[in-house]
């Protein structure tokens, strides 16, 4: 494709290549297939509803796995890893959680030329393997907390998918702890929702929500669940992560027991909660535009591009000082890419590295030398401006932090200015009808009232935040007195 593509636009305008992009503003979903394939993210599998995620992609996830992995092991917890396959048995013994999950659930019924004697499950999550260990590894209040995380896929049978966003096989981690009191789970669970808002807004630059999901949107099984949302960029919500109290379900169901400190037999408090390949998905949508990705340096696979500039004797001038400039950064510890190819045009790789994201673009050419400047242009404003080669490192990574903070600055007022509250369910309607973003009303907390609400206007309660205030007033629905301060999202 690239290589295609090279031969058109060898010598030409990088317009030309840019289009290749649907807008934005003109079909939101077709412009986020655009860019997962045109920046190499992802491609399609022969498997339906599966992906192949490319490196470019991949790196972006590696990313993203080391910020949240450096975070989960300093909060307490190990990496363990548990098998792909759960006996059928297992995962039946919790009632909601296998009537939750049993539409998604596919199984393997044949191995080595035989079918099972029983069917095998391939894990949507591992709540069930997790349970049966942790009932055998448990015994007394001092096995307590356990804190295990395991990184691993998951295969959920969805009918619609999109690559990052709801894919049949995804990539994640959970967690899974078991604690001696009710408040210690509970702690947990917040602690965790807390960690991964942190990562999103200081890493992933996407500020979120946190909030208690109602009833009918919780994970099957638990007693309570916990989410962040974030706004995309089309006004829509996405669930970027949970984090749920399990109460003790599962202990119950898995006979996780432990003598107490006052001799006795009680059943574990558990927690679970995960995040997917998903946040790839939410970096595009939070942060791209027309011309494509737009990556926030923490979790871009390159920080800097370095092009070339091809005058003269270039190989012999200009290359050495841009593989110099290269070294230094690399050793300042940005991660470079140095664009040396010879086939391409700085035009092409210009809109090429823009179209993929990359935060900072160095242009260095024979006149650049002479000055002892390089030409510095940045993919969230546009901006060009020349910068001193002496003190480059230091200069390239302030302007890494302030295009990562500018980012996040940026999404938080796109929020923050599709955000409304709104008491009167005429006027509820009448802004899901218009341009969409998070509204905040007042809910009584009927299942039954929710759901008319999503018929109405297909907005369902992405969560109820931590902080809010009861309302004083009337559920915006129905006026029945309000026990919560909700955040309706179409979402996706
Ligand atoms: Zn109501």
């Amino acid at each position: 494709m690239t290589t295609s593509m090279a031969k058109n636009e060898k010598g030409g305008k990088p317009e030309g290549f840019v289009t290749e992009i649907t807008p934005r503003s003109e079909d939101f979903s077709r412009w986020y297939l655009d860019v997962v394939r045109r920046a190499e993210l992802a491609d399609y599998s022969p498997v339906k509803g599966c992906m192949v995620i490319r490196p470019y992609g991949y790196a972006m996830w590696e990313l993203i796995q080391q910020a949240l992995d450096s975070r989960i092991k300093a909060s307490g917890h190990q990496n363990a890893y548990f098998p792909l396959f759960i006996p059928e048995s297992l995962l039946t013994k919790e009632a909601e959680h296998v009537e939750g999950f049993a539409p998604q659930v596919a199984y393997v019924t044949h191995g080595g030329g035989e079918e099972l004697e029983e069917k095998l499950v391939v894990r949507p999550t591992s709540e069930a393997i997790f349970g049966t260990m942790y009932a055998k590894w448990i015994q007394s209040w001092r096995d307590l907390p356990m804190l295990l995380n395991q990184w691993a896929n998951v295969v959920r049978w969805e009918k619609v998918t999109r690559p990052f966003l709801r894919t049949t096989e995804f990539l994640w981690q959970e967690g899974h702890t078991a604690h001696e009191t009710a408040e210690e789970a509970e702690a947990e669970t917040l602690k965790i929702l807390d960690l991964y808002s942190e990562v999103c807004e200081s890493v992933l630059a996407m500020p979120v929500v946190q909030g208690r999901k109602s009833e009918s949107e919780k994970f099957a099984g638990a007693l309570r669940t916990y989410s962040i949302e974030a706004l995309m960029g089309d006004g829509r919500a996405l669930q970027a992560g949970t984090s749920h109290n399990l109460g003790q379900n599962f202990a119950k169901a898995f006979d996780i027991t432990f003598q107490a400190r006052d001799k006795s037999v009680q059943h574990v408090w558990g927690t679970s909660w995960g995040v997917t390949t998903r946040l790839i998905g939410a970096v595009i949508m939070t942060h791209g535009d027309d011309s494509g990705l737009v990556l926030p340096p923490s979790v871009a696979p390159y920080q800097v591009v370095i092009v070339p500039i091809p005058r003269g004797n270039w190989q012999e001038t200009v290359l050495p000082k841009a593989r110099e400039i290269q070294q230094q950064l690399v050793s300042a510890g940005i991660r470079v890419m140095l664009d040396d190819r010879d086939m391409y045009t700085p035009g092409w790789k210009f809109a090429e590295w823009e179209l993929r994201g990359v935060p900072l673009r160095l242009e260095i050419g024979p006149k650049d030398i002479e000055k002892s400047s390089v030409l510095v242009a940045r993919r969230d404003t546009r901006e060009k401006a020349p910068l001193a080669m002496d003190g480059l490192a230091a200069s390239v990574r302030a302007l890494l932090d302030e295009i990562q903070a500018n980012l996040f600055a940026r999404a938080v007022q796109f929020r923050d200015e599709r955000t409304q509250r709104v008491s009167d369910y005429d006027a509820f309607k009448t802004v899901m009808d218009g341009r969409p973003g998070f509204v905040i009303a007042p809910w009584c907390g009927s299942a039954e009232c929710e759901a008319q609400i999503k018929t109405d206007t297909q907005a369902t309660i992405r969560n109820m935040p931590l902080a809010g205030s009861v309302p004083s007033g009337g559920c915006v629905r129905c006026d029945n007195p309000a026990q919560a301060e909700a955040w309706f999202a179409k979402s996706y």
